[in-house]
């Protein structure tokens, strides 16, 4: 197969990709942020509004059973796309952020108390903290964290001293979102359950790069936002076993998750609607399901392998530049690369190569603490989508050298 002419036919599909900026060509590599969108998505969505609009669960009018047939169809979709045992584990929620707080408010109010611990690792988004802490404020338990190396890979040799009676569940993040580490989550699934202990994977940054099968993973809970996995925004997923599902109690309440309400007393809807209270976001759930069908069409082997090239090609290019230091280098890389130049300021090095058309994310990536025992602020990061090319990355590293000179460095 002809790669480069491939990736350009697909990026025909993207019609963000055409955008211009400052008449030069956009060259987007910011997608651990967010994805660009396939216009089949965007269709899908439109579709939905112009045809179908209705709400679903509710109505016995056509249009309320069509949609209710398509958000139905979506979920469905999901969990062949997860390889979940059961759809009704699979829960719509609004992104990984909310999945996340909904298992640290749920499980926490059943499962932990004062005195117990959660495990964390060193290199988790701030949306696999903070709802960990809020918990722990709430109930009186502690945080441990897994350390991560100068490499930036998990230091997992300390496991079992890490490991107590005490811990309740673990959460830890597929793919670091700012250094682009793969962890190993089977093995560190294994581990916790040898105790009993349940695993949330963050599954945030996997879902682009890497196939899902929470029951290979054999994970209690998995979860991912659908825009950043070529979907729209507004919806995103939580995998649980239903075992947890049942004894967890309810993280929202109102319509869709109830099946009966007096003042007195309130009986639960059967999973997934007993975690799915209101109007549900169906048309990003629609295109969500539009998104995957059109990724389950492509050569998944070319894109893995033109990724890779992507990756190493960035890092070879960047080598060139004198005083910069790359963060996280670890073997297992997804295509995430993260560096900083000699004391230049993140943000001016993203201002600056954004008038050259890069899209560059810069600062702690919401990554706090990770950044604080690097002993750095923050990061310049390039992150690559199956739609890059390697043009972009000599635009990139191009743009650099203008940083360079800018500084007189
Ligand atoms: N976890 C990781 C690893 C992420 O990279 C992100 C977003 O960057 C999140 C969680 C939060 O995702 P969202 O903002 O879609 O809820």
């Amino acid at each position: 197969m002809d790669i480069i002419k491939y990736i350009d036919k697909i990026r025909q599909d993207f019609p963000a990709l055409k955008t211009k900026v400052f008449g030069k060509p956009l060259a987007y590599l910011d997608n651990a942020a967010t994805t660009q969108k396939p216009q089949l998505m965007l269709d899908a969505i439109e579709d939905y509004y112009s045809a179908i609009n209705a709400n679903v669960h509710r109505g016995v009018h056509f249009l309320s059973e069509s949609a209710t047939e398509a958000y139905e169809g979506a979920r469905q979709r999901l969990q062949q796309f997860i390889n979940a045992k059961h759809s009704n584990e699979c829960i719509f929620v609004r992104g990984t952020t909310e999945a996340i707080n909904l298992v640290a408010t749920s499980f926490g109010q059943q499962f932990v108390k004062q005195g117990d611990e959660i495990v964390l690792t060193q290199m988790e988004h701030h949306s696999n903290i903070v709802p960990w802490k809020l918990l722990c404020e709430r109930s009186g338990a502690e945080l441990r964290i897994i350390p991560v190396n100068n490499n930036g890979e998990l230091e997992l040799s300390n496991l079992d001293a890490i490991f107590s009676e005490r811990t309740k569940i673990v959460a830890v993040t597929h793919i670091s979102n700012s250094l682009g580490t793969i962890n190993p989550v089977k093995e560190i699934i294994s581990k916790a359950h040898e105790r009993n202990i349940p695993v949330l994977i963050d599954g945030a940054q996997a879902a682009a790069h890497i196939k899902i099968d929470v029951q290979d993973l054999d994970c209690d809970f998995y979860v991912l936002s659908a825009h950043k996995c070529y979907g729209p925004m507004g919806v995103g997923l939580l995998y649980a076993k239903q075992k947890w599902l049942e004894q967890m109690p309810p993280y929202q309440g109102g319509g869709d998750m109830i099946l009966q309400v007096t003042f007195e007393k309130i009986t639960y809807n059967s999973l997934p609607f007993k975690f799915e209270a209101g109007t549900p976001s169906v048309a990003d759930a629609i295109g969500w399901h539009a998104a995957l069908d059109y990724l389950a069409h492509l050569d998944h082997k070319a894109i893995a392998q033109h990724e890779k090239v992507l990756l190493e090609y960035c890092v070879q290019r960047l080598q060139e530049l004198p005083h910069l230091k790359f963060w996280g280098t670890a073997k297992n890389k997804a295509p995430i690369v993260s560096f900083t130049l000699d004391d230049i300021h993140p943000h001016d090095i993203g201002t600056i190569v954004n008038e050259y058309g890069v899209a560059v994310r810069t600062g702690h990536h919401c990554n706090m603490p990770l950044m604080d025992s690097f002993g750095i602020t923050g990061t310049v990061r390039a992150s690559f989508g199956l739609y890059n090319t390697i043009q972009e990355v000599d635009q990139l590293c191009d743009a650099l050298q203008n940083v360079h000179k800018i500084f007189r460095r």
